[in-house]
């Protein structure tokens, strides 16, 4: 094998490119993104960088001179458009097209957005360096009416920032409790009391009916957990209501779509040379009995992306490839407070807190399932949570996890 091409220049591309010479692979790399600025690192987009505390330069993810030590051919600003399997090329929105002779995909998601949401320009999304820079330069002078809409990660950080630089805050979310995705409605709950010890209020089982521009301000229309319509009078609105992953290019590609590209447990996209890392790869976890899962953070696409190009590497040379068995692992700031969740939260989990208390803001909570620990959660007790991570590796049960987070 002597070409290979990834698509997709954030965490996950970039890690496949420096896995494949961290492997030996001295072939032509073609790394193809749709954004023209260098690869760059998304978690301070939310946090430093909006906060104006670091620059853009500090978010590079690639060191001065590794671009050129990697050897990399950097196709950035031209977004891939079609995937020819029969061919092994794909086609860039140019109308060039590169040939491969192994592909990893690793195009992430992009942000979803309300039915007809109004373009306006104090309407922001947060997915891009561009995104968090505009919204940065609004909401620095503090004393705006802020509104986000989505109580996720994206809408709290924004929201935790956007106070910090003194505005006034309110978040809206649809379903009954904030982070639900993430952590479940009790602990979404738990963790948010952040937000009301800051002045944050956060509404939730609100339904957005959408917002308009009414003279020098915008309104959210919304109708509250009683049937009741309401106004909310704002200068800027963030839109954070999650991410589909980026997969409208390969539709007609005979890939298999679904939320997702579907790979077996060693990321392979289900054609030889082929594989997947990152936010769009929904692949078997062997560490949760082969759960199909995927997930949008930062380890799982920094660890998939070089995972995906030592096996591609592998198949190519005759060896086994290895599954990608992993306990997933993400991380929040917000107001100087570490929010670590390590496993997988399912809405039906059985939730103890084992550690400190939702009172002292400062505490662990373990997640269990069919009598088995799946997940645990700190709130700024960074020691005791990483000392559950291998309690998850071990699959311990949950009456053993939780006799032994004892001892922690
Ligand atoms: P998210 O975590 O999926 O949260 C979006 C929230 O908005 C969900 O609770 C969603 O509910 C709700 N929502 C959807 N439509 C709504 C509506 N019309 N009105 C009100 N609420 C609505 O997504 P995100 O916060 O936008 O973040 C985007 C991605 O970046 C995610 O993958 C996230 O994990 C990632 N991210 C991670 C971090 C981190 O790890 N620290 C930080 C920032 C971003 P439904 O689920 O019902 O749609």
């Amino acid at each position: 094998m002597d070409k290979v091409v990834v698509v997709g220049s954030s965490l996950a591309g970039v890690r496949a490119c420096g896995g494949l010479r961290a492997n030996g692979f001295e072939g032509r790399i073609t790394l193809v993104g749709n954004e023209p600025h260098q690869p760059y690192d998304r978690p301070p987009l939310s946090k430093k960088v909006l906060a104006g505390e670091w620059e853009p330069e500090r978010i590079s993810l690639f060191r001065d001179g590794e671009i050129e030590s990697l050897g990399l051919d950097l196709r950035l600003g031209q977004p891939a458009v079609a995937l020819s399997l029969a061919d092994r090329a794909v086609e860039l929105a140019s109308g060039e097209t590169v040939d491969y002779e192994g592909l990893i995909l690793a195009t992430g998601a992009a942000t979803r957005r309300l039915p007809q949401q109004l373009e306006d320009d104090s309407v922001f999304e947060l997915r891009t360096l561009d995104d968090s820079l505009a919204l940065r330069a609004r909401l620095a002078p503090g004393s705006q009416r802020v509104t986000i809409i989505g109580a996720g990660f994206i809408g709290l950080e924004v929201a935790a920032t956007a106070r910090t630089l003194g505005n006034e805050v309110v978040v809206v979310e649809g379903l009954p409790a904030p982070l639900i995705r993430g952590l479940g409605a009790e602990m979404g709950r738990a963790v948010t009391t952040l937000h009301d010890d800051n002045g944050v209020a956060i509404r939730c089982g609100v339904s957005v009916g959408g917002i308009s521009r009414d003279g020098a301000a915008l309104t959210v229309h919304i109708t509250d957990g009683h049937g009741a319509a309401e106004s909310i009078v704002s200068d800027i609105v963030v839109v954070g209501i999650g991410v589909s992953p980026v997969t409208g290019w390969l539709v007609d590609s005979g890939l298999e779509v679904r939320d997702g590209i579907v790979c077996d447990a060693t990321l392979n996209a289900g054609v030889v040379g082929v594989y997947a890392a990152g936010d769009i790869a929904r692949w078997p976890n062997g560490q949760f009995d082969g759960e199909e899962m995927r997930v949008e953070h930062w380890t799982n696409a920094s660890e998939q992306g070089m995972h995906a190009a030592k096996n591609l590497l592998a198949v190519a040379s005759g060896s086994e490839p290895e599954p990608y068995s992993a306990v997933p692992f993400f991380w929040s700031e917000q107001y100087g407070a570490r929010i670590q969740f390590i496993g997988r939260a399912a809405g039906d989990d059985d939730v103890r807190i084992v550690k400190g208390s939702v009172a002292d803001r400062a505490f662990v909570a373990l997640y269990g399932k069919h009598g088995r620990l799946r997940g645990a959660l700190g709130l700024s007790m960074p020691k005791p949570l990483m000392q559950c991570r291998k309690l998850l590796l071990e699959r311990l049960s949950f009456d053993d996890a939780l006799a032994a987070v004892e001892a922690f």
